[in-house]
C-alpha cells in the first residue's frame, strides 16, 4: 500500500540553497511553529525550561549542553520538537471511530503526526478495521495473553527508540531479560552500530571520546558525513566558540550543507550581521569516499607519527603502515572524487594541528564498509597520539535525545557477560545469554513467521526502518503489535492482527514518579523534569507502563520490585547504581549531572582485546556504480527530526511545501537527458530484484558528481532489507546504487 502524501507536494517550491544557517530566520520558524502548536503562553512557559538545570532535557537531539546556560538553550529544531510534544491537539477515540486503519495507513507522515498528542490506549482487535478505546487493564491483559501462548521467549521483540529515560529503558530490558530473551533491537541498530562496533574493537569504548571543552580546544575539527544545521544545530555554537580560539574546521560531505559553510548565532551579537565562516576547507567527497579520504591522509603523515604514543599505548602499528605504503592513488582518486592536491592540503592542515578531534554521524555509519571506514578514522587520529588529550579524539554525534543512554542501560540484542553477570546478581536470576535479534534480523523474523509479538517502546519503527514494503508486510503478519507512543504515527496503522496504542507521557510533563535522567553525546548524565500537565489523565509513563506489564505478565515477581520502581524512581537508580559501573552514588550525582568514566579519554588506557589501541588494516574497495547508475543517500530535511515530519519544508536548501525531491548535479542530469523539474522515479537495483520510489521533482543541486540524495522515510522503500554494513548490520542507506526514470506523464505523478 503506498502513502498518499495528501496532495502535500502540490505547492512545491524550489528556490537558491542557503549559504548560512541560523540567525533571525531560525528564531521566527523556532517562534511560529512553536505558537501554533502550543499558543503564546504555553509556549513561553515550555521553551524557557528547555535544557535548564531544572527543567527537562530536550526530546531532540543528544547534543550536550554546556556548563553556562543562557535562558534560551535551545534551537531552532529543539523548540520544534518541543512543540510537536507539547501541542494542544489531541487524537481521541472519536478520531479512531472516523478513521479506520486502512484510511490512516496511506495519510503521510506529516498529516498523521499533525492530529496532536495520544489520549487513550486503543485495541484494534484481530478482524477489525478499528482502533476503540480499552482499559489499561485490558491492554496488559492482552499482551500478557499473547506473550504467555508463544512458543519461547524469543518469539517477541521489544524495540526501543532513543527517547526512553534511563529509568524507563533500565526496567524495561530488566522486563525483557526476566521473560528470558535478549530481543532488544533499537534505532542505534540502524545509525551509530557502526561506530559502537569500530570504537569497542579498537578503543575499548563504543562511544566518543571527546568533552564539549574538547571541542572548544581543538586545533583542528573534521565534521565528517554530517549536517549539524538541521540535525545538532546547537553543535554550531560550539564550532563558533571553537573558531574564535582559532581552531580550522574541514566539512566532508558530498553535499554543501549551509551549516558548515557560515553560522549566524542568533544569541550573539554577531548572528545579526554575516556571522561566522566555519569550514575552512569543503571536501566535497564522493559518497563512500570517507575510508580512502582517511587512508591517504594517514599515508601522507606516517613520517609524523606520534611514535612514543604509538609504541606505548598501540597495537598492529607495522602491519598497518605496511599496507599504507602500498596505497594506490588511483583508486584513492576515484573512490573520493577529490583531487590528490586537496588530500595534499588537507593532510598540511592536519600536520600543522597539535590536537585533532573527528565528528561524524550517519555520513560515515550507513554504508557497506562502515565499520572499516570508522576504523580507519581511529588510525587516523592514532597516528598522531590524536587520542586521550586535550582537544584530541573521536565524536561520533549521537541522534536522538538518550539514544546513548538506552544503550548503557542494557538495550541492547548481545549484552556483555559482564552485564548480564551484573544483572543477574543483582536480582537474583539468570539471564539469558543468547544474543538476540537487531533491528534487520527482527524484520526478517517477522517475515518469515518466527516472531509473532511486536512491542515498540516510543518511535516509528515502520518509517524507521529500511525495505519499507518488506518490512510492512512483516509487521502486519505478527499476531500482536504494541506501540508505546505519544504521537499518531504510521507503525499504528501497519500493524498486527491486533494492534495496541499505549499512550504515555512527554519530556515535557510532570512524571509522578519524580524525574528521569537522560545521557547525552558526550557521556553527561543529568535529570530531566517535566512540569507540564500530561496531555490526558489516561496516560501512563513509560516506566509504569513497563512496571504494570511486568505484574500482568510474571505474576508476584519475587525477584524485581515492580511497583516500587513505579513509585519511586530512586529505587530504579539505586539498583542501576549497583549494575552499571559509572553510577555509583547516582541518586546523590543526578540532580547536577556528572560525567561518566571514559578510560581512553581520561587515562589514556584502552580495554580492548589487546589491552591497547588497535590499528587495523582495512582494505580500500571503490564503490563501482554500473553505467547510468547514481549513488542516493537518504536525507533529512531541515523541517524532520527522524521519522517526525514538523513540516513541509527545507529552507537551507531552498526547498518549500514539498519532499517528493531528489538533489541531482546539474551534469549529471544532463547526461541522462533531464532538466531541472522533470519528475522521475528512483529505482533501485538489488539481485532480488528492483525497488521503486514513484514521482520525484529533480532538482539541479551541486552535489558530488555522480551522487544524489533524497529525503527518509520516503526513499526507505529503495534499501533492500539485506543490504546492510558488515558487522554491524546497519542498513546502508547512505550508498543505494540506483537509475532516475522519468515518470510516465500519464501517471498522477509524472503529470
Ligand atoms: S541541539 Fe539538539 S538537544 Fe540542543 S536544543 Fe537543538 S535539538 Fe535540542
Amino acid at each position: 500500500m503506498s502513502v498518499t502524501g495528501d496532495d502535500e507536494d502540490a505547492g512545491l517550491r524550489v528556490g537558491r540553497p542557503k549559504d548560512w544557517a541560523g540567525g533571525l530566520p531560525a528564531v521566527g520558524n523556532a517562534m511560529r511553529i512553536a505558537r501554533r502548536e502550543m499558543g503564546v503562553a504555553r509556549s513561553t512557559r515550555t521553551l524557557l525550561r528547555v535544557n535548564q538545570k531544572d527543567g527537562f532535557d530536550c526530546p531532540g537531539c543528544a547534543w550536550p549542553e554546556g556548563g553556562h546556560r543562557s535562558p534560551a538553550e535551545f534551537c531552532e529544531n529543539g523548540a520544534k520538537a518541543v512543540a510537536e510534544e507539547a501541542t494542544t491537539r489531541r487524537v481521541t477515540p472519536e478520531f479512531f471511530a472516523a478513521h479506520p486503519v486502512g484510511d490512516l495507513a496511506v495519510r503521510s507522515d506529516h498529516w498523521l503526526g499533525g492530529q496532536g498528542r495520544l489520549t487513550r490506549p486503543m485495541h484494534k482487535p484481530a478482524g477489525s478495521d478499528h482502533y476503540v478505546p480499552v482499559s489499561w487493564e485490558s491492554a496488559f491483559e492482552i499482551i500478557a495473553r499473547e506473550l504467555r501462548a508463544l512458543g519461547g521467549p524469543d518469539e517477541a521483540v521489544f524495540y526501543t527508540s532513543g527517547r526512553t529515560s534511563n529509568e524507563a529503558a533500565f526496567a524495561y530490558q530488566l522486563l525483557v531479560r526476566r521473560l528470558g530473551t535478549n530481543n532488544l533491537p533499537d534505532c542505534s541498530n540502524m545509525c551509530h552500530e557502526s561506530s559502537g562496533s569500530a570504537l569497542t574493537e579498537t578503543l575499548g569504548i563504543g562511544k566518543g571520546t571527546v568533552s564539549l571543552d574538547d571541542l572548544h580546544r581543538a586545533e583542528l575539527i573534521f565534521v565528517v558525513g554530517q549536517n549539524p544545521g538541521t540535525n545538532h544545530p546547537r553543535m554550531l555554537t560550539a564550532l563558533e566558540k571553537a573558531k574564535r580560539g582559532g581552531a580550522r574546521i574541514i566539512a566532508v560531505n558530498p553535499l554543501p550543507e549551509a551549516g558548515l559553510l557560515r553560522f549566524k548565532n542568533p544569541q550573539h551579537p554577531s548572528g545579526l550581521g554575516r556571522g561566522t565562516a566555519l569550514a575552512d576547507r569543503f571536501l566535497q567527497i564522493r559518497l563512500n569516499g570517507d575510508l580512502a579520504l582517511f587512508q591517504a591522509l594517514s599515508s601522507l603523515l606516517l613520517d609524523s607519527a606520534d611514535r612514543a604514543f604509538v609504541e606505548e599505548h598501540t597495537h598492529g602499528f607495522e602491519d598497518w603502515e605496511r599496507h599504507l605504503r602500498g596505497l594506490d592513488w588511483d583508486r584513492v582518486l576515484a573512490a573520493t572524487g577529490l583531487t590528490r592536491a586537496e588530500v595534499e592540503e588537507t593532510a598540511a592542515d592536519v600536520r600543522a594541528a597539535g590536537s585533532v578531534v573527528v565528528c561524524w554521524a550517519m555520513g560515515l555509519t550507513q554504508h557497506r564498509n562502515s565499520v572499516a571506514t570508522i576504523r580507519e578514522v581511529v588510525n587516523f587520529l592514532l597516528l598522531r597520539g590524536n587520542v586521550g588529550r586535550p582537544g584530541a579524539g573521536v565524536c561520533p554525534v549521537r541522534g536522538h535525545s538518550n539514544v546513548q543512554g538506552d544503550r548503557t542501560m542494557g538495550i541492547y540484542e548481545k549484552p556483555s557477560a559482564a552485564f548480564l553477570d551484573a544483572l543477574g546478581a543483582e536480582f537474583g536470576f539468570e539471564p539469558p545469554r543468547r544474543h538476540g535479534l537487531d533491528t534487520v534480523e527482527a524484520i526478517r523474523a517477522m517475515r518469515d513467521g518466527r516472531v509473532k509479538v511486536f512491542f515498540g517502546m516510543g518511535g516509528n519503527f515502520v518509517r524507521a526502518t529500511p525495505d519499507s514494503a518488506v518490512t510492512e508486510a512483516a509487521l502486519r503478519r505478527t499476531r500482536l503489535t504494541v506501540q508505546v507512543s505519544t504521537k499518531l504515527n504510521r507503525s499504528h496503522a501497519v500493524c498486527g492482527e491486533e494492534a495496541l496504542i499505549l499512550p504515555t507521557l512527554g519530556r515535557t510533563e510532570r512524571d509522578p514518579g519524580g524525574y528521569v535522567t537522560v545521557e547525552d553525546s558526550m557521556g553527561l548524565v543529568h535529570a530531566s523534569r517535566g512540569r507540564l500537565k500530561a496531555a490526558s489523565p489516561h496516560l501512563l509513563p513509560e516506566v509504569a507502563i513497563v512496571c504494570r506489564l511486568a505484574r500482568a505478565v510474571l505474576g508476584d515477581d519475587p525477584h524485581v520490585p515492580w511497583a516500587e520502581f513505579e513509585r519511586d524512581y530512586g529505587a530504579i537508580r539505586d539498583r542501576i547504581a549497583r549494575v552499571i559501573p559509572g553510577f555509583e552514588d547516582f541518586n546523590a550525582r543526578a540532580p547536577g549531572g556528572f560525567a561518566l568514566p571514559n578510560a581512553p579519554r581520561d587515562e589514556r588506557r584502552f580495554p580492548t582485546a589487546t589491552g591497547r589501541a588497535n590499528f587495523t588494516v582495512n582494505e580500500l574497495e571503490v564503490l563501482e556504480v554500473p553505467p547510468g547508475r547514481l549513488l542516493l543517500q537518504t536525507v533529512r530535511s531541515h523541517d524532520q527530526y527522524n521519522t517526525t515530519v514538523y513540516g513541509l519544508d527545507d529552507r537551507y536548501r531552498g526547498v518549500r511545501a514539498g519532499r517528493r525531491v531528489v538533489f541531482v548535479h546539474p551534469d549529471d542530469l544532463a547526461e541522462r537527458g533531464l532538466a531541472d523539474g522533470d519528475v522521475v522515479d528512483l529505482v533501485s537495483e538489488w539481485p532480488d530484484g528492483e525497488r521503486t520510489a514513484e514521482g520525484f521533482r529533480a532538482i539541479s543541486y551541486p552535489t558530488a558528481r555522480g551522487c544524489c540524495a533524497a529525503y527518509f522515510p520516503e526513499t526507505n522503500v529503495l534499501v533492500p532489507l539485506d543490504s546492510v554494513a558488515e558487522t554491524s548490520n546497519t542498513p546502508t542507506s547512505k550508498s543505494v546504487v540506483i537509475r532516475l526514470v522519468r515518470a510516465d506523464p500519464r501517471s498522477p505523478a509524472g503529470g
